[in-house]
């Protein structure tokens, strides 16, 4: 019999030096005190929202998490101490996440804004910046907002369109943004702008954070066919944002643009120790599939990809937590990844075929919810195509796909 949860192993990790182990005893003792065990009866719990207050709620109690994190030290282990970090060893982040999966409280959101905004500060940022935003991401006493997409820049990002024109010591931005996940709770957003639309379009970026109490920002909810609203139509009008606010060089946005793509791959990809075979064994047991031949291959694919994807994940973020370069590239991780969901999609539908239509039982509504969302890695972060592109040319050294505006001034190029 396969086993769902490999990592769940209270005594000494193979491996481990003594520090290791003493490390991994503080990490369970600490949450034995402040967090609940997740037990086996939340096997179908969903993290869906319907009702807006409720979304809220579940968003806050990920940053009241993420503020006990650190006020405890839990927070950003590897981190310069001097920002509100550890100062550890990666080691010390991995063994945290490790344990932390047993428990039931998550940053939720909170985390990932930390994956994808704390690296590319560190790097790009300006040492005021680093001060003035970095204990705030990692207290949570600031969320950050992805605004990046536009309706006619997705796929094609370095063809985004929102303008910003100086103005003395300001910048003065107009457009609209898409697709930004929770910008309905966030105090903040990091924002793509086009600065110079006489450069080449991937020269004129200027990289913005923005408070989004700031007056002309108005943000409206999209709300999804499972009822939630993950994300967000923004809209800028006359926005005004302080020049001291531009991350890297002003028209040198895409550097740090790169930082936060590679970083959300790496984030989005890393399955941080969760599971989903438990439910899905549960839900072939209910519907007497077990012996099947055919599901008992589904389901050993989906245990060895949920290992691999693991293997990945701790390799690629052991190098990021030590700020090396990753040793793949993260593109690969978030294929993975991708494909993987996909595919637990539709087990979960082929498992309880018309269960999952007419039952309204908790596992029917996980099995549902797995079925609705099986796209949304493969889109969100960057498509499955276009991390297809990224390994072929960066991963394989493949010719570059042939791009006829790289060249042009993007106020030339036909929209
Ligand atoms: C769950 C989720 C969360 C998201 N969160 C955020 C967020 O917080 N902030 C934010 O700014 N955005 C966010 N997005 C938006 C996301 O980044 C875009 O949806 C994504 O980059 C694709 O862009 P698009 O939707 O405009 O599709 P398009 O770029 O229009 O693509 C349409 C289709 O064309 C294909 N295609 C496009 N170009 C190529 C090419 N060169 N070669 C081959 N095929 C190609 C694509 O793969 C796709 O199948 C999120 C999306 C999702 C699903």
């Amino acid at each position: 019999m396969i086993s769902p949860e490999p990592d769940q192993n209270p005594g000494r990790h193979a491996g481990e030096t003594a520090e290791q182990a003493g490390f991994r005893s503080r990490v369970r003792a600490w949450h034995d005190i402040h967090a609940t065990v997740r037990s086996g009866d939340d096997l179908w719990s969903v993290p869906l929202y319907v009702e807006p207050g409720r979304a809220e709620e579940y968003f806050n109690a990920g940053r009241a998490w993420q503020r006990r994190l650190f006020e405890h030290g839990w927070a950003g282990l590897t981190w310069p101490r001097e920002y509100g970090g550890g100062g550890g060893e990666p080691w010390q982040a991995r063994i945290f996440s490790e344990v932390a999966v047993g428990y039931e409280e998550a940053p939720g959101f909170i985390g990932a804004t930390i994956a994808m905004l704390g690296p590319t500060l560190l790097r790009h940022g300006t040492e005021d910046q680093k001060r003035r935003f970095l204990p705030g991401l990692l207290s949570g006493g600031l969320a950050f907002c992805q605004l990046f997409s536009e309706p006619g820049a997705g796929s094609d990002l370095a063809g985004l369109a929102a303008r910003a024109d100086r103005d003395g010591d300001e910048f003065v931005v107009n457009g609209q943004k898409v697709w930004n996940s929770q910008a309905q709770f966030c105090d903040w957003g990091f924002l793509l702008v086009r600065t110079d639309p006489g450069a080449p379009k991937h020269r004129g970026i200027t990289f913005l954070l923005v408070d989004m109490a700031t007056p002309g920002i108005e943000t409206r909810p999209l709300v999804q066919m499972n009822g939630a609203a993950h994300f967000n139509e923004v809209f800028l009008t006359d926005v005004r944002i302080p020049v001291s606010n531009v991350v890297g060089e002003i028209g040198g946005g895409w550097g740090p643009a790169r930082t936060v793509l590679l970083n959300e791959s790496a984030f989005i990809g890393d399955r941080k120790g969760t599971t989903v075979m438990s439910p899905l064994l549960e839900l072939a047991r209910r519907h007497s599939r077990l012996e099947d031949p055919v599901v008992r291959q589904r389901l050993a694919d989906a245990w060895a990809r949920e290992r691999m994807q693991r293997w990945m994940g701790e390799t690629i973020q052991n190098a990021v937590r030590r700020g090396e370069p990753p040793p793949m590239d993260p593109s690969l991780i978030k294929l993975f990844a991708a494909e993987s969901k996909l595919r637990t999609g539709e087990l979960a539908t082929a498992l309880g075929a018309l269960a999952v239509v007419a039952d309204t039982g908790e596992a029917a509504r996980w099995a549902r919810h797995e079925l609705m969302g099986r796209f949304a890695v493969s889109i969100g972060g960057g498509t499955n195509e276009v991390m297809r592109n990224n390994l072929a040319e960066r991963s394989l050294g493949l010719p570059r796909e042939p791009r006829v505006d790289r060249d042009t001034p993007w106020r030339d190029i036909p929209r």
